[in-house]
């Protein structure tokens, strides 16, 4: 069986994120595609679509890149934790934890899927700018690390946690002055961000963590955006994050965590040229390195957060194509049987993707379609210009890259139902997620008696 790359670019198996299609892409005698080891087109037929698919090897291997890179390139401590907003299920809380990694998590939701999951607490790291006290609560009883973002957090769990009890493990937010949205680079003293303490805020908040004893301070967090292709703003972050170290420990905060975020991109459509996960902690590492040599600092524990380059490639969603209408002269609509419901990416961020007839990806293109979806609201398009091979009804399309923001950030609009997720392996597939079905819809619907026709 030959290796499959939508556009034939070549696969680079170490760093899933530099890729198009899941690596274990390949191609079958009769020129269909497998994932996983497992008929695309197969897949379909047995659970419907649209159907998240999730490839196994392809998340393992990014996991595998973040760990040994870390070992490689850094001489102290360092854990990756899963950013699991980027798709947070049982089974990928899973498959974290058996990678040895930690976890990151912004509500009660994701802290209990993680746990669930068998992610330990102390691996565990809630965010988030307007925690709950029900949310800090949770965190606090399962001994997992809160990064404190702001006064109101530090004022709730001073009340929350009594005199005399085990203090909780904190991390402290800041925003760095340095802000990146995608190709844009932007370095300020102070930054527009509901995220974290203002840089000038830091020693203010210290020496108040220093005397409040329900609070022991472990790390420092900056996050500075997401879908990165550049390696300098994490190299300049890293100076910025060292001199808040250096500051923290001068005030007595024994701090032995330095968290650096997430935010390395990933190949969406063949001109994406994002670093590999080598090179981007590579330059963190080293980064870090240097800049705790030049202050003469103990090297703290370094910590990242990945989410969109550890899942994004593993992923890909199948649909099926149904009605088609023609424009002449303006273009053609396929439409498919899912859309801005379990993808809303394309119509929140003008989010490009990559897409191919799962039976026979290498047949030549004879048009330029646009698929769409199946909601009300005419944005609702998954790709635009898609050259396909003519397409009849029924045929299955997988669209690639959709592992990460893809099932998290899914709705019911129009009470579609979410769709199905598998994950594969070796030529297995297992059901992680059922399909809603319509009455799921109604579970929380409430009709209070006055509106019950009698009769
Ligand atoms: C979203 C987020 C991440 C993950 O970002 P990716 O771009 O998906 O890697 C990490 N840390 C924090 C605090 C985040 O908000």
């Amino acid at each position: 069986m030959a290796k499959y790359s939508p556009y034939e670019s070549g696969q680079d198996p170490l760093s899933p994120n530099r890729n198009l299609s899941p690596i274990t892409s390949e191609i079958d005698g009769h020129g269909r595609m497998l994932v996983g080891g497992c008929l695309l087109s197969e897949l379909a037929d047995r659970y419907g679509t649209p159907l998240y698919v999730l490839d196994e090897a392809t998340l393992r291997a990014a996991c595998c890149a973040y760990r040994n890179a870390l070992d490689k390139y850094y001489g102290g401590e360092s854990l990756a934790l899963y950013a699991s907003k980027a798709n947070s299920s049982l089974v990928l809380s899973s498959i974290i934890a058996s990678e040895g990694m930690g976890l990151d998590a912004v509500s009660e939701g994701e802290l209990l899927t993680a746990l669930k999951g068998g992610v330990p607490g102390s691996k565990i790291v809630l965010h988030g700018n307007n925690k709950s006290d029900q949310e800090l609560c949770f965190a606090y009883q399962n001994g997992v690390t809160i990064v404190i973002d702001n006064q109101h957090d530090i004022d709730r769990l001073s009340e929350m946690i009594p005199q005399g009890k085990r203090p909780a493990n904190l991390m402290l937010r800041f925003t760095p002055g340095i802000e990146c949205h995608t190709h844009e680079y932007i370095r300020t003293g102070h930054l527009d961000s509901k995220f974290g303490f203002d840089l000038d805020q830091l020693e203010k908040v210290l020496l108040q963590l220093r005397s409040s004893s329900w609070a022991k301070l472990n790390g420092l967090h900056a996050h500075i955006g997401s879908q990165i292709f550049e390696l300098e703003p994490h190299r300049d972050l890293a100076a910025v994050m060292a001199d808040a170290l250096k500051l923290a420990r001068e005030l007595g905060h024994p701090v032995e965590d330095l968290n650096v975020g997430g935010g390395l991109g990933v190949k969406y459509v063949e001109s994406d040229d994002p670093p590999s996960i080598e090179e981007w902690v590579k330059g963190i590492a080293e980064a870090v390195t240097e800049a705790c040599e030049v202050r003469k600092l103990v090297l703290p524990r370094l910590i990242c957060e990945p989410g969109r380059s550890l899942v994004a490639t593993s992923g890909i969603t199948l649909y099926r194509v149904g009605s088609q209408k023609k424009i002449p002269g303006i273009r053609k609509y396929l439409s498919i049987d899912g859309g801005m419901s379990d993808n809303p990416r394309p119509i929140t961020y003008e989010s490009k993707y990559t897409a191919c007839l799962v039976d026979r990806p290498l047949s030549s293109a004879e048009e330029i379609v646009t698929i769409a979806g199946k909601h009300c609201e005419s944005g609702d398009v998954l790709l635009k210009d898609l050259p396909l091979p003519y397409c009849r009804s029924g045929e299955v399309i997988g669209v690639f890259g959709t592992g990460a923001y893809n099932s998290s950030m899914s709705s019911n609009y129009n009470r579609i139902p979410r769709p199905a997720a598998v994950v594969v392996n070796c030529g297995q597939a297992d059901l992680v997620q059922r399909r809603e079905r319509p009455e799921d819809l109604l579970r929380f619907d409430v009709l209070p008696d006055r509106f019950v026709e009698l009769g």
